[in-house]
């Protein structure tokens, strides 16, 4: 008897939301055998576990979708301008029908390790289940944002009320009514659930450790006429989100701050706000590269705070100081700075007044104890490396990637690391990625990463590893492009992987833009893959 082997694939795929579908529709048109292992029981990655009250996406519908069909972005139809989460999830799960791809999905696996044998050229794969999966390549779609950070603080263990992370969110919601809630964290996630937990709770206490800066979303009703004007002008909303810095399809200004009359630049800040969106930071061309351009546009947010919030001791509170606009990834809000107004919500300043430890009833400061029903960690992610280690990675030799990646993550092109050979790592770190419109991204990626292995089977071609210096002369590059912008000046950021402790202090995210990074990665193609070595299958009876 000869013991059953482990199902054999072209290709392992990691993770079913956006990029993991994607990736598996491509695989099939290229005729490769692909599994998707996937750790929810449900397709939709971000959007299958971020389901905190409030959770919407801070990009609008008609471009934070998929472009590579034009009958799905002709027959689908946004309600809104910016999608809430059980919308873009079912947008997901149309998506899996549609293109009938739950067949090779596998829901409820998480993968806990995976290996690769250098004789047979092959990744093992093994899933919290125990099983087993072996594929010529490995690719992981496991999302930039997708380990949940739950900071370390004494006694939550102690806690009597429930405790939730936003990122795992419970799926038959949370009933906030007639309690009282602490909601820790005040990035995106924060500032979106804020409101609407209010809206709810009897009374809420906010623990913030950095004020941040938040634009309206001027959310409302997807207008009929807008979205017919979108599909008549899809292919052009495409092209321009490709060849933007942060793949949105919008201009930016190209003009200085610091070049217009204030009067203008006021009413400039002005219309930008009253429109809405992440393309206030688009208003003008220098606002993440000059530090004078941008304190024109912090010091208008700021004051528009200073307006909103009624109570002047809690504005000033609410007011950002220590990092310039935008340098944090901008949140933006629907009635956040309002809802300090309300009688039932409270602001704990957490760097004036930090958290000691969370007691039986609440949570204690050292100006006092908070007493709380219910808490919610909003508080981000192990952002674009967590995900990846959380795995037991192991390339060429058994070197683990936790190791290779002790001093931050070395990568080529965010795509590939040197001694993982025929791994990919899709929006990886060193690649545009959470720097960008995410599925634009991730398209970018897989594209690429198909067009390489179709590259590869055309020449007989079964191995490609990054080369060490291909990696070093882009990990310098990465570093380069966050030192010509403003993004390193916010020291608390998870871009720098400052909100983990311990992690190293590496900007993460490739920060030269899409355009130039899509230029790069199709040079690289051209040129034969330059920076990667490649290598036929071994001689028949070597
Ligand atoms: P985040 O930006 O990392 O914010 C976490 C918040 O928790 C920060 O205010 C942080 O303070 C605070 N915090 C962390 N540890 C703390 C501690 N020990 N004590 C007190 N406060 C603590 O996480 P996020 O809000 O979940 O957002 C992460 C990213 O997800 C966003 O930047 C965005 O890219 C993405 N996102 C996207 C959308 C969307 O468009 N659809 C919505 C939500 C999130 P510090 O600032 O001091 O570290």
């Amino acid at each position: 008897m000869t013991a059953p082997r482990d199902p054999e694939f072209d290709a392992v795929v990691v993770g079913a939301g956006f990029a993991g579908m994607y990736m598996l529709h491509r695989l099939r048109e290229l005729g490769c055998s692909a599994v998707v292992l996937e750790a929810g029981h449900g397709v939709g990655g971000t959007w299958y576990w971020n389901r905190y009250p409030g959770a919407r996406c801070d990009s609008e519908s008609y471009y934070y979708s998929y472009s590579f069909s034009d009958e799905l972005q002709q027959e689908w139809e946004w309600s809104e301008r910016y999608p809430q989460q059980p919308e873009i999830l079912r947008y997901l799960e149309h998506v899996a029908d549609r293109f009938d791809l739950r067949r090779d999905i596998r829901l409820g696996r998480r993968v806990t390790e995976a290996a690769f044998d250098d004789d047979a050229g092959r990744w093992h794969v093994r899933t919290d289940g125990g099983e087993r999966y072996t594929g010529r390549f490995l690719i992981t779609a496991v999302g930039c944002l997708s380990t949940a950070n739950v900071p370390r603080i004494p006694g939550l263990d102690a806690f009597d009320g429930r405790w939730f992370h936003t990122g795992n969110w419970p799926h038959d919601g949370v009933d906030f009514t007639g309690l009282r809630v602490g909601v820790i964290g005040t990035g995106s996630t924060g500032i979106q659930a804020i409101p609407v937990i209010a809206e709810q709770a009897a009374h809420l206490t906010v623990f913030q450790r950095t004020a941040n800066y938040s634009v309206p979303a001027r959310n409302g009703p997807m207008d009929p006429a807008f979205q017919r004007e979108v599909k008549a002008g899809y292919a052009e909303i495409r092209r321009r989100q490709r060849e933007s810095t942060n793949g949105h399809p919008f201009d930016v200004e190209p003009r200085s701050a610091l070049s217009v009359p204030e009067d203008e630049r006021r009413s400039r800040y002005e219309a930008a706000w009253r429109r809405g969106g992440l393309r206030f930071r688009a208003t003008f061309a220098d606002l993440l590269t000059s530090v004078e351009a941008n304190a024109t546009a912090s010091d208008f947010i700021r004051a528009k705070i200073r307006e909103t919030v009624r109570d002047p001791e809690t504005a000033e509170k609410l007011v950002p100081h220590d990092h310039p606009f935008a340098t944090k990834r901008p949140p933006i809000d629907t009635g956040y700075f309002e809802t300090y107004n309300r009688p039932d919500v409270t602001l704990v300043d957490v760097r004036e007044n930090p958290i000691v430890e969370i007691t039986t009833s609440g949570v204690r400061t050292t100006s006092g104890t908070h007493p709380l029903d219910r808490l919610v960690f909003a508080t981000g992610f192990d952002a674009l490396t967590g995900p990846l280690l959380a795995m037991d990675v192991r390339g060429a030799g058994g070197r683990a990637l936790r190791d290779a990646w002790s001093d931050g993550p070395r990568t080529y092109l965010g795509l590939q690391v040197p001694g993982f050979p025929n791994l990919f790592t899709i929006t990886g770190p060193g690649s545009p990625s959470v720097l960008t419109n995410m599925p634009t991204s991730i398209e970018q990626h897989v594209d690429w990463i198909a067009d390489c292995l179709a590259h590869l089977r055309e020449n007989g071609l079964v191995r490609i590893e990054a080369t060490e210096d291909a990696e070093r002369a882009w990990g310098e590059h990465v570093q380069e492009a966050a030192q010509r912008t403003l993004l390193p000046m916010a020291s608390t950021s998870w871009y720098l992987g400052a909100n983990v402790p311990g992690k190293p202090r590496v900007f993460l995210p490739y920060a030269g833009g899409l355009a130039a990074y899509a230029r790069r990665c199709a040079e690289v193609a051209a040129a034969g893959y330059a920076g990667f070595s490649l290598a036929p299958a071994p001689a028949a009876g070597r």
